[in-house]
């Protein structure tokens, strides 16, 4: 097989002319493949042996097109830190096009950081080595977390200098995504008053991720409370692993419930809600226990995109009744967020059956947990880790988290044990259930750090490698991988600062 081995079938630049500019990726003078994941490739029906080596290297910089694709920038608005920007757009990606997976499921082809588009405004369009690995590592541990996210296929070097902060070299990540469509898409037709573009948007996108809903009357209002339940399992998945995305924009909230754009991301080690790391995020707006709050206040924004089309006309009466059924989708939300996230703390605590009469004893036991976890500035990886092997009987490496075992401690696994005792059941399959939810491994951003540094200052790439073999058992406790389950050491952590990969 060869580069042409992508089988294309492009409905976005198909069906909805006037969503987005032709354009070609800018050519790269010295490329090289960086990172090929041939797992994700053969899940692609693409043989990885044929994109590795050069052919892969002048595919994935944006050299030589595959047979199949038409690039294409898209268009879409977005709220950026609570202010609308009506115009922003593919300014360094470019949608390849889409590919049907060995499961039958649609996937987008594209890329970032493939040069100036007609949507680039200030930017040069360019990406850094750094940033768009950073992308695989994070973006890999978390799937392998068993959390939607999109997914990095390839990353280039495209042997160019970029200009930050400092000078880095360039890349060009391959990202693959069941759709670039974000809460953005809807807000930049909606914003232009172009209801039919809308309506087609929407059309599009219910075909796509809802067909069930396609002759639905109230379509419109079906994708929306979709979004939201896809968003508040999302949401609730990022909290019980600890991960804050950094920039939860509206132009980076997906309507397919997957995780976008690695950027100021970054994993919490010590329990803190207030935890940010983003060096642009001064009030903490997408500090960790805002998420939930701020994926709700996207979600009201993708409902008034979405108004024009739910009056049935533009009468008052029918206005009103429309924001009336909008607002019952949005204020769901915080209790389908809550369910999920007990659904998932649940797990994490070795419960296997409940009632609804449980459920706040359950919120209470959970909640108390994290609080020790706070007061102690235990790891929460960790602590939820070695909880498993208290499970079992083994105690001592979670006393020894919390320092000199305080009473609190005792008084919780009381609590919890009492509890556990109460529905039953096998000691050790506890601890085994509540080890395949709560991972001994996550991207630890002092090691993500230093694999970065290795590849972007020094071309070597072992240690991204050595990291993303780790990431990818993240429940299993293997001896090889012990460096990957440490934390950084406290001043390093309280120093950490991401950064926009812009
Ligand atoms: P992001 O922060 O990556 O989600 O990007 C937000 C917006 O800024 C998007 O419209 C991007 O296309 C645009 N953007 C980010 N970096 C660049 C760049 N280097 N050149 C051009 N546009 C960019
Ligand atoms: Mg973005």
């Amino acid at each position: 097989m060869t580069t042409t081995a992508f089988r294309f079938d492009n409905t976005y630049a198909r069906e909805l002319q006037g969503f987005f500019v032709p354009w070609k990726p800018a050519a790269a003078p010295a490329p090289q493949l960086l990172y090929l994941n041939r797992e994700l490739a053969a899940e692609l029906g693409l043989d990885a042996a044929a994109l590795d080596g050069e052919a892969g290297a002048a595919l994935f910089a944006g050299n030589a097109l595959p047979e199949g694709a038409e690039p294409i920038a898209q268009a879409y608005a977005g709220h950026q830190f609570g202010g609308f920007s009506p115009q922003l757009g593919d300014g360094r990606a470019l949608l390849l096009g889409e590919v049907i997976d060995r499961l039958g499921r649609r996937r987008d082809i594209a890329f970032k950081g493939s040069g100036r588009t007609p949507f680039s405004r200030g930017g040069d369009g360019k990406a850094g080595v750094g940033p768009m690995l950073r992308e695989v590592l994070v973006g890999e541990g978390v799937h392998a977390l068993g959390i939607p996210t999109t997914r990095a296929l390839a990353v280039a070097g495209t042997g160019e200098s970029v200009f930050r902060e400092r000078v880095l070299p360039g890349a060009v990540l391959t990202r693959v995504a069941l759709s670039h469509l974000r809460v953005g898409t809807f807000q930049f037709f909606s914003a232009r008053g172009d209801i039919d573009k809308l309506r087609q948007l929407v059309d599009y996108a219910v075909a796509r991720h809802d067909p069930d809903l396609v002759d639905a009357p109230d379509r419109v209002l079906g994708l929306l409370r979709r979004v939201a339940e896809r968003q508040a399992l999302l949401v609730a998945q990022w909290m019980n692993v600890g991960f804050i995305h950094g920039v939860m924009n509206t132009d980076n909230m997906t309507i397919s419930g997957e995780t976008i754009d690695y950027g100021p991301c970054a994993f919490m080690e010590a329990y803190d809600p207030d935890a940010k790391f983003s060096s642009i995020d001064h009030g903490g707006r997408y500090a960790y226990s805002n998420q939930p709050l701020i994926a709700r206040w996207n979600l009201a924004r993708l409902a008034e995109a979405l108004l024009p089309l739910m009056a049935g006309d533009e009468s008052e009466a029918a206005i009103a009744e429309a924001v009336a059924r909008a607002t019952e989708v949005i204020d769901a939300f915080p209790g389908l967020y809550a369910a999920a996230l007990l659904r998932g703390q649940r797990a994490k605590l070795g419960l296997l059956s409940a009632t609804p009469a449980d459920d706040e004893g359950d919120t209470a036991l959970a909640g108390s947990w994290l609080d020790l976890l706070h007061a102690h500035a235990v790891d929460f990886t960790l602590g939820w880790r070695r909880l498993a092997d208290a499970a079992d009987g083994n105690d001592a490496p979670l006393r020894a988290l919390f320092g000199d075992a305080p009473e609190a401690l005792e008084a919780w696994l009381a609590r919890w044990r009492a509890r556990c005792a109460a529905e039953g059941g096998d000691a050790a399959a506890r601890a085994a259930g509540m080890r395949r939810v709560s991972p001994w491994i996550i991207p630890r951003n002092h090691l993500v750090e230093e694999a970065l540094e290795a590849a972007s200052d020094r071309g070597d790439l072992q240690p991204l490698q050595r990291m993303l073999a780790a990431l990818q058992r993240p429940f299993e406790e293997l001896a090889e991988h012990a460096r990957h389950a440490e934390p950084a050491p406290q001043a390093v952590t309280a120093c950490y600062r991401t950064f926009c990969g812009t």
